[in-house]
């Protein structure tokens, strides 16, 4: 069991995390990046990313994310495949209990990103990025023409229902109540498009199709008589909400209703020395591009930070 120190640990390594790490990495900070559960974070689960500027021909997600990771390394930054699993940021340095032991760390960048909820369905972990996608922004412009479901009745699944009617033919929502969740604007803007149509009362119990060669229906089941049926769909968006991975942090950093961590002046937190970048504090843009933003905002404010103190 590890337990070593560092001038900064970065946990989480999506575009935040490593774009952090890079920025750390020739600042001579020689970062420690966790890796986590989910090296890469959400871009692995997605194929290809094509409003990444800089990749004129678009770029798979898990190689765009491949290529950040040797970035950061080629610089010295140390990833590791470990999880934090607590924190305790009220000592100096602060410290973190991982899968592998204790780390300290003169500065912390918290970059554990988000997860979109997922109906929890085989068929749907199986043709995620083959039909199936939880980012409208990130897949819509592969659906051309098609005909797509969107699940969820707030205002992400009416923003995304809306969005995708620049590329589909026909998007259903389907929900599983009789009324929606969303804000009255939002929902009347969904409801007066002619390309959107609604399944009330329905859930999704299956994705039928195959990595190969798509998802071709869906099995949707009628909350009010059980009844179900398979209909024609050749792609499904899941807008049933996000969810921040923070929970390992136990409450130590202030956070908004919705779980996120708050930030301030930049990157700063609640607590001294903790930064934090990427989805973990953004729930309104949630892209790549501006989670390394954030990232190199964070590397930045850390660097200053440890100056000013003297490291
Ligand atoms: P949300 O408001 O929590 O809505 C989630 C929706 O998904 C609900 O309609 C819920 O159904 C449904 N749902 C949840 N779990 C489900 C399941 N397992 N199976 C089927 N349906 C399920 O999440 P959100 O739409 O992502 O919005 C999150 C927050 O961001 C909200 O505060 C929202 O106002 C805000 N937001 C704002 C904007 C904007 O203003 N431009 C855009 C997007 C999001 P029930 O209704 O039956 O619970």
């Amino acid at each position: 069991m590890s337990n070593e120190h560092f001038k900064v640990i970065i946990i989480g390594t999506g575009p935040a995390g490593l774009t952090a790490g890079i920025y750390a990495a020739r600042a001579d900070l020689a970062p420690l990046i966790l890796e986590g559960d989910q090296p890469g974070g959400q871009l692995t689960i997605t194929t290809e990313v094509e409003n990444y500027p800089g990749f004129e021909n678009g770029i798979m997600g898990p190689e765009l994310m491949e290529q950040f990771r040797n970035q950061a390394k080629r610089f010295g930054a140390d990833c590791r495949s470990i999880t934090a699993t607590s924190v305790d940021f009220s000592t100096t340095p602060h410290r973190i209990e991982t899968t592998k032991g204790t780390f300290t760390a003169d500065a912390v960048i918290v970059a554990s990103g988000a997860r979109a909820l997922l109906l929890g369905l085989e068929s749907e972990s199986r043709l995620m990025g083959h039909g199936v996608s939880a980012c409208a922004t990130c897949d819509g412009f592969f659906f051309r023409g098609k005909k797509i479901a969107v699940v969820g009745g707030g205002d992400s699944a009416m923003e995304e229902a809306t969005f995708l009617t620049k590329f589909a033919d026909k998007v259903t929502v389907i929900h599983r109540r009789d009324s929606l969740r969303a804000s009255k604007a939002m929902q009347n803007k969904a409801m007066e498009n002619p390309k959107i149509d609604f399944m009330w009362n329905a859930v999704v119990t299956d994705v039928l199709g195959d990595p190969e060669n798509g998802m071709h229906a869906l099995r949707v089941k009628s909350t009010t008589d059980d009844s179900e049926k398979d209909v024609p769909f050749e792609g499904l968006f899941l807008a049933i909400g996000h969810k921040p991975n923070t929970e390992f942090l136990g409450g130590q950093l202030t956070l908004d209703d919705s779980g996120y961590v708050i930030t301030h002046d930049g990157t700063k937190t609640s607590k001294e020395g903790v930064f934090a970048c990427g989805d973990v504090q953004d729930h309104t843009y949630r892209q790549a591009i501006t989670a390394a933003g954030s990232g190199c905002m964070a590397a930045l404010d850390a660097e200053r930070y440890l100056e000013a103190k003297g490291h």
